[in-house]
C-alpha cells in the first residue's frame, strides 16, 4: 500500500534501529569495505524501497536526473582521467542523455483482463536487490542508468564495477543516495565496496539476498553471470558492422558512419567497428571518408604496425581501447593533421583490425561482390553476438533481407549507430544492451518480475 512521506522517514528509522550496519567511509554514501556489508545495506534500503510508492520513487528519479546533469562534466572529465578512454565533450553528451532518456516508473505498467469471471492484473514487482557488474568504457553512465531503472522497478542495486574505473563509479554511487537522501528516500539505493575484485563479485554473485544480476561487459563476464545459478541479464560484446548498398545516400551514409564511428572515441558497444560495402559504390565511398569525413588512409604498412601495436602479441592493447585516431597513429610514428578523426583502410574481412572489437576509431572497409555477399560478411563480422548491426540502404527488401539474417538487438538504418539510444533517434536510453539473454535495450521493466493478482467473479463492473 503507498505510504506518505512521514511514514517513509518512520520506516527508514526502524529498519536503521533494527538493523547494525557497517558505516560507509565519512562523506561517502554507499561505499563500503566490505562486500557483505555492501549487500546488507542495499538489503536494508530495499526493505524501504518496496514500502515507497511509486510517485516517491519518480521525485528520486527526477532528483538523480538533476544531480547527473550538475555533473555531468566532473563525471565526463572523472571517466576519461581514470580510464585513459574516451574524450571529455561526448561523455558530457551522454551524461545528458542518461539524464533525459533513461525511463522511469513509466516504464512499469500493468496488464489487464476484466470479465464475467473476475478480474486479473499482471503487476511488475521487484526482484529485491539486483547485484550489476559494470564496464569501463561507459562507468558512470552504467551506474546511474541501471540504478534509475532499477530503482523504478522497486529495486535497490549492489555493484561491483570495472577496478579501472572505480573512482568514477563511486562518484556516480555517491551522487545517486545524496538524491535519494534529499528526496526523503533512504540512504544505500545504489552499493559497492572500495576495491571491486573477482572475489567481491562471486561474493555477490553467491550471495542469498541477490536473486537477478545484470551484467554489462566482454564475454567473460556474461558468462560467469549465467553460470551463476541465478537469473541473469547478460549485455555482451558486439562488433556492430554498418553495410552499405548501392541504393545509399553514398555521401550521408559515409558522414553518419564516421559520426558513430567516433563518438567517444569508439567505445560504445553499438558504435561501428567496420564497413561492409557494395564493390559498385566502395570507391565512392571512400573517396566521401577521406575527402569530407576527416578520415586518415592507412597504408598496408601502416595497417601492420598498427596491428602489431594494437593487438600485441594477439591480445587487445587497453592502451589503445578508446584513444582517438590521431593518438593511435603517434603510436605508430605518423604525425597526422590535427583534423584527423578516423584511420580508414581496404581488407578482407579476416583483417585482424576488421574482424576484432578494437573499440577505438580504426574503420576497416571490407568490399561484397553484391548485396549477398555483403550480407554474408556482415553476418561473419558479427560473431553471432546479435547485438548491434547498421545499413545504409533505400531499398526495403534490402534492409529487411539483412535484418533476418544478422539478427541483432539494434538495427539502425541509414543514421549513426548513436540513435539507437534516442541521441538523434526516437526511442529511451540505456546503456546495458542485453544482447546475449534477449531482453534487448533494458529499462525498469526488465528489472522487474511478472506477478499475477486475480479477483475472481469479482470487480467486473461491465
Ligand atoms: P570487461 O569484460 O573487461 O569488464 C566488464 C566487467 O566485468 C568489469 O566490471 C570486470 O571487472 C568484470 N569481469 C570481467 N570478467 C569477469 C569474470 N570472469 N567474472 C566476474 N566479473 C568479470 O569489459 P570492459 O572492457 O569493461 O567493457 C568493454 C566490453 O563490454 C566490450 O566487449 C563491449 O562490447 C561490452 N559492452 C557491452 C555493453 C552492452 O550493453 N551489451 C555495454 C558496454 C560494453
Amino acid at each position: 500500500m503507498p505510504i506518505s512521506e512521514n511514514m517513509v522517514q518512520e520506516i527508514v528509522q526502524e529498519v536503521m534501529a533494527k538493523m547494525q550496519i557497517a558505516e560507509a567511509p565519512a562523506g561517502k554514501h554507499g561505499i563500503f569495505k566490505d562486500m557483505n556489508d555492501a549487500i546488507e545495506a542495499a538489503k536494508k534500503a530495499e526493505l524501504i524501497v518496496k514500502r515507497m510508492s511509486m510517485d516517491q520513487r519518480e521525485k528520486i528519479i527526477t532528483c538523480i536526473r538533476k544531480k547527473i546533469k550538475e555533473n555531468a562534466e566532473v563525471l565526463a572529465r572523472m571517466g576519461v582521467e581514470e580510464t585513459g578512454m574516451g574524450n571529455v565533450g561526448d561523455k558530457i553528451l551522454k551524461h545528458h542523455l542518461v539524464a533525459d532518456k533513461t525511463p522511469g516508473t513509466e516504464d512499469i505498467t500493468t496488464t489487464a483482463w476484466s470479465g464475467d469471471r473476475g478480474l486479473t492484473l499482471i503487476e511488475m514487482g521487484p526482484f529485491g536487490v539486483i547485484g550489476a557488474i559494470t564496464p569501463c568504457t561507459n562507468p558512470s553512465e552504467t551506474v546511474l542508468c541501471n540504478t534509475m531503472g532499477m530503482l523504478a522497478g522497486g529495486n535497490t542495486v549492489v555493484f561491483n564495477p570495472h577496478p579501472a574505473a572505480i573512482k568514477t563509479s563511486i562518484y556516480a554511487i555517491n551522487l545517486l543516495n545524496e538524491a535519494s537522501l534529499e528526496s526523503g528516500g533512504p540512504d544505500n539505493i545504489a552499493v559497492t565496496v572500495e576495491k571491486p575484485t573477482l572475489e567481491t563479485s562471486d561474493i555477490m554473485m553467491k550471495h542469498k539476498d541477490i536473486h537477478l544480476i545484470a551484467a554489462t561487459g566482454g564475454p567473460g563476464v556474461v558468462t560467469a553471470v549465467l553460470s551463476s545459478g541465478k537469473r541473469g541479464i547478460g549485455a555482451g560484446a558486439g562488433n556492430p558492422p554498418a553495410l552499405v548498398d548501392e541504393t545509399a545516400d553514398i555521401r550521408k551514409a559515409a558522414q553518419d558512419i564516421v559520426n558513430g564511428c567516433t563518438f567517444d572515441n569508439n567505445l560504445p558497444c553499438i558504435a561501428e567497428k567496420e564497413i561492409v560495402a557494395v564493390s559498385s559504390i566502395a570507391d565512392e565511398l571512400m573517396h566521401y571518408l577521406i575527402t569530407e569525413n576527416d578520415c586518415y588512409l592507412a597504408s598496408k604498412e601502416e595497417q601492420d604496425k598498427l596491428t602489431e601495436v594494437v593487438l600485441a602479441g594477439g591480445k587487445l592493447n587497453r592502451k589503445c581501447v578508446g584513444r582517438d585516431a590521431r593518438t593511435l597513429l603517434s603510436m605508430i610514428g605518423v604525425d597526422a593533421p590535427a583534423n584527423i578523426r578516423c584511420i580508414v583502410f581496404e581488407g578482407p574481412k579476416e583483417h585482424p583490425l576488421i574482424a576484432e572489437e578494437l573499440m577505438m576509431p580504426i574503420l576497416g572497409m571490407v568490399r561484397a561482390r553484391d548485396f549477398d555477399d555483403a550480407v554474408e560478411q556482415a553476418v561473419w563480422l558479427e560473431h553471432c553476438n546479435r547485438h548491434s548491426a547498421h545499413i545504409h540502404s533505400k531499398n526495403v527488401d534490402n534492409i529487411t533481407k539483412y535484418a533476418r539474417a544478422i539478427d541483432t538487438a539494434i538495427l539502425v538504418k541509414n543514421g549513426p549507430s548513436y540513435s539507437a539510444l534516442g541521441f538523434g533517434g526516437e526511442g529511451f536510453c540505456t546503456f546495458t544492451i542485453a544482447s546475449r539473454t534477449g531482453e534487448g535495450l533494458t529499462s525498469a521493466s526488465t528489472f522487474t518480475k511478472r506477478r499475477r493478482c486475480v479477483m475472481s467473479d469479482s470487480l467486473c463492473i461491465r
